[in-house]
């Protein structure tokens, strides 16, 4: 198979485009949490806050983290697994609806590749919110149903296998082709890296927020 066409994003091509998205996610969904999917939307969350933190009360928004992963060979994968199913490698901790009841949850990752990643989590968590709402009242379900919204640092123009569900409000920081993303955090040599995403001006987004 041929090696995909690849575009390299520097730290600071991270971090603007994240700020291009953070009044509009703050305005039109408002986190009080957010689910970092591990390892890619850990760095797009941790500065994500920054620029969602509450001037007034100093206030941050809490980061959970879980571990998915589709594209890692894993000990235990069994070969159908493998490159088709998603795997988690780690969730919320004890009572992972508790958590989530009554919040604002936003699911973070660096890319929305064929979404299936997405559609797993998405999927799952809400699994821990109706499990956790089964044991309430009914009358008090609905205003302890969890909230919740996407936010991709990228999203690939393509077809995608995963479906999110309309009404789940989804936050894209770029639209891209279907190009291989090289993050700096996956870089050795960061100068090396830098140097080379220079190049790649110009093929870094198809339109932005
Ligand atoms: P999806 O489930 O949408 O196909 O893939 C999501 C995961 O695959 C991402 O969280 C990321 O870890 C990995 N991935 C997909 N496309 C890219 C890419 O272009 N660059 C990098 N570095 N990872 C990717």
């Amino acid at each position: 198979m041929e090696d995909p066409e690849h575009v390299r994003l520097t730290y600071n091509d991270i971090h603007n485009i994240i700020r291009g998205t953070s009044d509009k996610i703050a305005s039109e969904f408002n986190p009080d949490m957010f689910i970092a999917i591990g390892g890619g939307g850990f760095f797009p969350a941790r500065v994500l806050r920054t620029f969602l933190k509450d001037s007034s009360t100093k206030r941050n928004i809490p980061i959970q983290a879980i571990g998915l992963s589709l594209y890692e060979s894993l000990p235990g994968t069994t070969a159908e697994q493998l490159g088709g199913e998603v795997v988690r490698t780690q969730w919320l901790g004890p009572d992972p609806g508790k958590r989530l009841l009554g919040r604002r949850a936003l699911i973070i990752d660096e890319v929305d590749d064929t979404r299936k990643t997405l559609q797993y989590a998405l999927n799952e968590l809400q699994k821990d919110v109706e499990a956790e709402l089964e044991m309430l009242p009914e009358s008090e379900r609905d205003s302890k149903r969890t909230k919740f919204a996407i936010f991709v640092v990228h999203n690939k123009l393509k077809t995608k296998l995963g479906k999110l569900p309309p009404d789940t409000p989804y936050f894209v920081g770029a639209e891209v082709k279907d190009v291989w993303l090289d993050y700096p955090w996956e870089a050795i040599d960061i100068e090396e890296h830098d140097r080379l995403a220079k190049e790649d001006e110009g093929r870094k987004t198809t339109s932005t927020n």
